[in-house]
This record gives structure tokens, sequence and C-alpha cells, in this order.
């Protein structure tokens, strides 16, 4: 074991209050602003990085461009899906 190394959870910042929070949190711990759940990996959407196909749930677009490009599908509805910026 190294122990220089350290467990650590990834965070992200609140587009509220500005606190760092767990990076799967869907809502802040310290103000309780809520994000909507990625529909491909369940981590919260920033507004910034948000995505949606038409009628479908939000996704993180990094999160969306992989899947689609891994698999041609919205990972949701199974039909076929473009990548979306
Ligand atoms: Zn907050």
């Amino acid at each position: 074991m190294d122990r220089r190394v350290e467990q650590q959870l990834g965070s992200h910042p609140c587009d509220a209050c500005g606190a760092d929070t767990y990076e799967a949190n869907l809502s802040c711990h310290a103000c309780g602003h809520g994000w909507e759940a990625c529909a491909v990996s369940g981590y919260p959407v920033h507004p910034s990085e948000r995505v949606a196909p038409k009628g479908g749930l939000a996704a993180r677009r990094d999160d969306w461009n992989a899947w689609v490009g891994a698999f041609g599908t919205d990972p949701v509805t199974g039909l076929a899906a473009t990548p979306l910026y």
C-alpha cells in the first residue's frame, strides 16, 4: 500500500451556493439545490452541460455522446440517436 495515495470523493460545485458537494449528489448538501439525474449515468446534470433528445430525459453532454458513440441508441428508449451539442 502506498500511504501517500489518499482516497478522495470526486466533487462538483453547487450552481446555487458554490459549495463543493459529492459528485453524484443530486441535491446540494449545503443549500438543498437540486439537479436532474442524467439519463445515461445518473449523475447530476448542470445547466452548462445539459442536452436532451426531443421529448426525452436530460443527460450530461459527455455521457450522452459517449453512449451514443458506442451504441448509436437513446439509452432510455432504445431508438436510434445521434450526438447532441
Ligand atoms: Zn448549494
